[in-house]
């Protein structure tokens, strides 16, 4: 594949030296051979083809500093690590992930889930960390010159670079604008398949790969909400049972297993929650009396379960668990939250 590939890609001369343009042809073959080249280590190759794509797609500046693609960087990995908690791999931490852990998992600032709501003193520390770990110049196996290099060989078919940014050529990003649709496809498809064997519970791993920060809503219809208010659990907080009658109280509603695990707004997984609880639960995992309990009203109203099928307390206890495996914490509930009474 390579060596096909490398005659086919390699580079022509022109008058003086001049190189001459690749072809958009030559640019498609030589842009699936990088994403198809075996050898990652890490994801960083795609996430470069991503934030390469999603430039031309929005802008025709040809050159990029490393500090902008350090700042993709840190949102595309944050999102994977801080919201999905997608593994990496089994034995090797990337340093994007490794500094995303560093400076946002302690204290306050791992109570905080959106990249937008950090202090843009804390981020620009990420972004000048990223810049010197991963395109620094004496950074082990960096992205930069690695990107075009196809089993050892490697011509600078997109972009030239130095020490400070890369250079992209005119006919690239033509080539990477007008097909940005499906060339962000196959990056996302490589990226899945090279993920997935580190995360085989994970349920919608390729949506969550390709997740942009404005995208989806999280919040039930109104219909489902009709659903749930007819349930006679609904009358309280299904984790404090404080009266949900109460005026003082704000009324939630509450993914029982959050929904960036689940990644969906399914029925039978959402409960009324007090403000209280629903905040301090935030995307953590109720305990599993609270499992039982959701099995216990659900039954009971099965409406909430049809898009389950048969063996639908297995599904809810399988996503449970998997839940679990996948790292998202334990919910360890404030006193106030406490039930004040039996759960079930
Ligand atoms: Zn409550």
């Amino acid at each position: 594949m390579s060596s096909r590939g490398g005659r086919r890609m390699r580079a022509r001369y022109g008058r003086a030296g001049e190189r001459l343009q690749y072809s958009q042809e030559e640019l498609w073959r030589y842009f699936q051979l990088i994403l198809e080249e075996g050898s990652m280590t890490t994801t960083y190759k795609l996430a470069l083809a991503r934030f390469l794509v999603e430039h031309a797609r929005e802008s025709t500046d040809l050159v990029i500093e490393y500090e902008t693609i350090a700042e993709a960087f840190l949102k595309y990995y944050w999102y994977q690590e801080r919201i999905f908690k997608i593994r990496q791999s089994y034995n090797i931490t990337p340093y994007v992930i490794q500094i995303i852990q560093e400076k946002f998992e302690t204290g306050i600032l791992s109570k905080i889930r959106s990249l937008d709501k950090i202090p843009p003193s804390i981020k620009n520390e990420a972004i000048r960390e990223i810049r010197k770990k991963v395109f620094g110049s004496g950074s082990f196996g960096h992205v930069v010159p690695r990107f075009h290099r196809i089993r050892k060989q490697g011509r600078n078919v997109f972009y030239d670079y130095d020490k400070q940014k890369i250079t992209l050529r005119p006919e690239a990003l033509v080539f990477l604008h007008n097909h940005h649709v499906p060339l962000l496809k196959m990056i996302f498809l490589e990226w899945t398949s090279f993920l997935e064997k580190a995360n085989p519970m994970m349920p919608k791993l390729s949506a969550k790969i390709a997740w942009d920060m404005d995208d989806g809503s999280r919040a039930p219809t109104g219909s489902q909400k009709q659903m749930l208010r007819a349930c006679e659990e609904s009358k309280r907080c299904f984790y404090c049972n404080k009266s949900a009658e109460d005026t003082s109280i704000q009324i939630h509603y509450d993914h029982f297993i959050p929904w960036s695990f689940l990644y969906e707004t399914e029925t039978w997984n959402l409960v009324v929650s007090c403000q209280t609880c629903n905040i301090s639960k935030s995307d953590t995992l109720a305990p599993e009396s609270y499992m039982e309990k959701l099995l216990v009203r659900n039954e009971k109203y099965p409406k909430l379960v049809k898009d389950l099928g048969g063996e639908w307390k297995n599904e809810i206890k399988k996503q449970y668990n998997g839940c679990e495996d996948c790292g998202f914490e334990r919910w360890s509930m404030a006193k106030s939250a406490m039930p004040q009474q039996r759960l079930i």
